[in-house]
């Protein structure tokens, strides 16, 4: 049961310290009831206190790790419903799923391209993170045969899928020291499973695709087994039905601190029959609301893309703006008559910034002020990106030294700011850029010359 923030404040030292950032015990005993901080900011709880306070100040979803090494799927720890609330934790595992009645030819294929897929995007290399292996022949000597071919040709996590608790234990023979989850434990398999579980410290998905009352039984029982890491997969599997039961999930775990359903949950998105755009507008509601593993029935790049792109949009902290270093970047081999821009270190901005500047094959010179992770407009408007800035900026990068013109660049969006920074920087003759990043090829090439 959790603790109110007046039960916690009769735990805590009382002394008003302020040393956990807030003015009072209270204050920080209410914040931690509502799991908007972490216990360890305080750091005169008593050790009784603690072992009192832990089990109410612990994220009401436990946290589940998958597979081992730097490619682990850690999913779990989330406190809040909406990500403008605080912000999301660990984003979901994208796996991708192969059927042991394929091809042999054609899982090395697929769990190939999964392993190698990589895309950069603002800054941060993007990839995906699992393969599921389904035991859709039911044949246990063919399942075990495929997860050694997957395990050849990937070091990523796996999912082991099979509702034959034999072929189950024969492929955790071989890949258990790898930590799969193992999938998955239903009413009717539940002790076989759990076993399984325990033998190889394996993660277990459960599922029941009754109501969530059943789903909740299920956890109770095996629970009450020994498996203390559990995946929920509530068996829905459309778009209506998954929204109402991963909402549902979510809010019994948050709302009434139901710890039974306090655990991350698996989806799946699609299988063989499912076409690419219904596999995509399913995998997106489910990362936005609230998957911890969507298993894809298929790979194909032009899906994959955006939804790493809206996984990384989601689990990005809204209230910590993706931010470059300040500093001076170069594109090509820039010279001393080579063109200097300016620009603000919001990781968008300088990234869309840079692929242009570096598409138009002019050599150049880009400083990017430190404007908290702002972008231009925002920056301006917020007084972080201003005529002293901009100066500023440039004087440090050693401009002056590297130049033999005194040409600057500064955005279109505050050509406002160029009489301004001509005051700053005298001797400067102030260039306005173009508003939108794509027209710098251009602008680069025949109004940059012409000046
Ligand atoms: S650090 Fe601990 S003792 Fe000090 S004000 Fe915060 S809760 Fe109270």
């Amino acid at each position: 049961m959790a603790l109110s923030g007046l039960d916690i404040y009769k735990l805590l030292p009382k002394t008003n310290c302020k040393e956990c950032g807030f003015p009072t015990c209270l204050a920080f005993a209410m914040k931690l009831s509502q799991k908007g901080v972490e216990l360890s900011a305080c750091p005169y709880v008593s050790d009784e206190a603690k072992a009192a306070l832990e089990a109410a100040s612990s994220p009401p979803i436990r946290l589940i790790t998958i597979g081992t090494g730097e490619n682990k799927i850690v999913v779990g720890n989330e406190v809040v419903l909406f990500r403008h609330e605080k912000t999301f934790y660990h984003e979901p595992g994208l796996v991708v799923r192969v059927a042991d009645s394929w091809e042999p030819g054609k899982i090395a294929e697929v769990v190939s391209q999964v392993d190698s897929y990589v895309v950069e995007r603002v800054g941060m290399k993007l990839t995906l993170n699992g393969i599921a292996v389904e035991n859709v022949s039911g044949d246990a000597t063919k399942f075990v045969q495929v997860v050694q071919l997957v395990k050849q040709k990937t070091a990523l996590p796996l999912v082991l899928m099979s509702a034959n608790a034999a072929a189950m234990d024969a492929a955790l023979q071989i890949a258990g020291p790898d930590k799969p989850l193992v999938y998955a434990a239903t009413p009717e398999n539940w002790q076989a499973y759990a076993d399984l579980a325990k033998k190889y410290a394996c993660s277990l998905a459960i599922t029941d695709s009754g109501d969530l009352s059943r789903l909740g039984s299920l956890a109770e029982s095996v629970i009450k087994a020994g498996v203390a890491d559990l995946v929920l997969d509530p068996g829905t599997r459309n778009l209506a039905d998954s929204l109402a039961s991963l909402t549902q999930l979510r809010r019994l775990a948050l709302k009434k601190n139901l710890r039974l359903l306090g655990f991350p949950i698996l989806a799946l998105a699609g299988g063989d029959d499912s076409t690419l755009e219904e596999q995509t507008i399913l995998a997106t509601e489910l990362i936005a609301k609230y998957a911890g593993i969507v298993v894809l029935g298929r790979f194909d790049p032009t899906g994959i893309y955006p939804l790493l792109a809206f996984r990384q949009n989601i689990y990005t902290d809204p209230q910590k703006p993706i931010q470059v270093s300040p500093g001076l970047y170069k594109f090509g081999e820039p010279g001393e008559q080579s063109p200097l821009l300016i620009t603000t270190n919001f990781s968008l901005t300088y990234f869309t910034v840079a692929g242009e500047v570096e598409g138009s094959g002019v050599p150049s010179w880009l400083v990017i002020a430190d404007s908290e992770g702002m972008s231009v407009l925002t920056a301006w408007a917020a007084g972080k990106f201003d005529a002293e800035k901009i100066a500023k900026s440039v004087k440090s990068a050693g401009m002056d030294d590297k130049l033999g013109h005194r040409k600057l660049v500064i955005p279109g969006y505050v050509a406002t700011l160029s009489g301004e920074v001509e005051e700053e920087l005298p001797g400067w003759q102030i260039l306005v850029g173009p508003r939108e990043a794509v027209d710098i090829p251009s602008y680069l090439k025949t109004v940059w010359k012409a000046a």
